[in-house]
């Protein structure tokens, strides 16, 4: 019986480790598709926004060729190089008076700054701020020290002390003289922008807290609002404002919930500094962070993609799909295993039956007897047996014929069973003889127990019409720990003779 059911054990357990085994695989392979989504949509985002970012440089390509590297903006650079305080007052309004309807040109087409700078660094004329000017920007603007240094090109992202952006930065050659150099550059609102127009989703660009408060004038601190992402990090106003106006109330409300999760769960992702995204079930949104270096490789700030294509990025059905019919499969192979195990169990059971007393057969015994052994050599359980057998039941048979004679073997079986208690087992043992084993019981138990069964054959009629008193002749004995099965048997069938030769309907008991 133990092993049959440790065997039990151990066929489910493999059936269901094998569909542990195709559930984990198809969540690997969901887990693999999905970061493999992930990082090709990652690096889309990189690629359109450098799409965006080569747009703008062959647009300022074409504006610093028209309206800046020509002889009337190079000379009053030019001038500017031996002229004095006063003389430079001029030449800035003179400048400025060139440039203005470039530069508003330039700001519908999504620039934010253009700035002239002296060769030694020092800001000349801010088209933006024409009032701040005059400051050394060596130690703040990267890109403007090695344009001057080097008198060549350079672009990347970089803080500044009113606005970041990214910045295109030509040098200035008036007749072979380096004069100065002149800068473009791009807010992330315009990035912003065009992601909203190209592919309708909601972007946002946050900076760090440390870099703003560090760079920035102070009296354009309000260019910057603090992030509800991040507490480290800023709002660029202009991106945030167009954010505002733009975003309909639904989706704000979305983002709003997003941004909370991010705040709380995900500081130390943002910490990282590094490119990632995270995936919120609940807002149907994936959402990228790309860290934007600035020219010294820095990382500075992060541009916010909120993707709302998350169902065909994940096939979430699919994958949910597949898993339920996992399940269901899994269910219904249990269902079956335990239909077949209990169908088995039934076969078994009918084969240790006796088909006409519906008492256990010989074939049980063997289980049973072993079942009660371990019981007492485990918990020192005791345990009896009796063998009883019908008096003259030949002549039963030989008066009435063999079929009353089954009726009789029924009917005493069902007195027995009666008499005795549900755990203790009655086996036929053979033609008109049984043994009854009783756990839990010594001598003593079972003999009183004999005697009950006794008297109440004896005072049984089976067949009607048969008056004569059925009995049965008892042998009862008590198992001891050095018994083997023979054994018992031995001195239960030595008891059950003694009985027959007291004079029948009798017990007989010894240990
Ligand atoms: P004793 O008191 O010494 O036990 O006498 P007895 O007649 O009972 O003993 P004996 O061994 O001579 O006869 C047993 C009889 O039991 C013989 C057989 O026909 C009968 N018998 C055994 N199995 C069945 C059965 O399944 N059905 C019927 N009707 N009779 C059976
Ligand atoms: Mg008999
Ligand atoms: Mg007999």
């Amino acid at each position: 019986m133990k092993n049959y059911k440790l065997k039990n054990i151990i066929i489910l357990s493999l059936i269901s480790a094998l569909f542990i085994f195709i559930g984990v695989t198809q969540y690997n392979s969901f887990k693999k598709n999905i970061t493999e989504a992930n990082d090709q949509l990652l690096a889309g985002y990189k690629q359109q926004l450098q799409t965006i970012i080569y747009t703008y440089k062959i647009n300022s390509d074409t504006f610093f060729n028209e309206k800046i590297n020509c002889d009337d903006v190079l000379e009053i650079m030019y001038k500017v190089q031996s002229a004095s305080i006063e003389e430079q007052e001029v030449l800035r309004e003179q400048l400025h008076e060139i440039m203005i309807e470039s530069y508003n040109e330039q700001i519908v087409a999504g620039y934010r700054q253009l700035h002239f700078h002296l060769i030694d660094n020092t800001s000349f004329l801010r088209m933006h701020r024409p009032s701040k000017y005059g400051d050394d920007l060596t130690e703040v603007r990267e890109t403007v020290r090695l344009v001057n240094a080097n008198l060549e090109y350079v672009e990347g992202f970089e803080e500044g002390k009113i606005f970041n952006g990214y910045r295109y930065v030509f040098p200035l050659i008036y007749n072979d003289i380096h004069v100065g150099s002149v800068e473009f550059s791009i807010s992330y609102q315009s990035v912003a922008l065009l992601f909203r127009e190209l592919f309708d989703e909601t972007s946002t660009f946050i900076i760090k807290r440390e870099i703003v408060e560090d760079s920035v004038f102070e009296s354009e601190l309000s260019n910057y609002i603090l992030s509800d992402l991040s507490f480290d990090y800023y709002y660029d106003k202009e991106v945030y404002d167009y954010y505002e106006s733009s975003v309909l109330e639904e989706e704000r409300e979305i983002i709003d919930s997003v941004n909370n999760k991010i705040l709380e769960n995900y500081k130390e992702n943002i910490k990282n500094e590094e490119d990632f995204y995270i995936i919120d079930i609940e807002n149907n949104r994936l959402v990228f962070f790309l860290s934007i270096r600035n020219i010294k490789d820095e990382h500075v700030a992060y541009e916010v993609f909120y993707n709302s294509n998350f169902s065909s990025v994940y096939n979430v059905n699919d994958i949910g799909e597949k898993l339920v019919y996992t399940v269901i499969l899994w269910l219904l192979s249990m269902a079956y295993v335990v239909q077949l195990y209990k169908s088995r169990n039934k076969f078994i059971n009918l084969t240790k039956t006796d088909k006409l007393t519906n008492c256990y057969n010989r074939h049980a015994v063997d289980e049973i007897f072993t079942r009660e052994v371990e019981l007492f050599r485990r918990y020192k359980k005791e345990f009896s047996m009796i063998m009883f057998d019908i008096d003259h039941f030949k002549k039963v048979n030989d008066e009435f014929g063999h079929f009353s004679g089954d009726i009789v073997l029924k009917g005493i079986t069902q007195v027995v069973k009666d008499n005795i208690r549900t755990n203790d087992c009655l086996i036929r043992w053979g033609g008109e003889e049984f043994i009854i084993l009783l756990p839990q019981s010594n001598l003593e138990d079972a003999t009183i127990c004999s005697e009950k069964i006794r008297k109440e054959i004896e005072s049984n009629r089976f067949i009607e019409g048969y008056e004569k008193i059925i009995t049965i002749s008892l042998g009862v004995t008590v198992f001891n720990k050095f018994d083997t099965f023979d054994e018992v048997i031995i001195r239960l069938d030595r008891n059950l003779y003694k009985a027959k030769e007291n004079g029948r309907n009798n017990v007989v008991s010894t240990v």
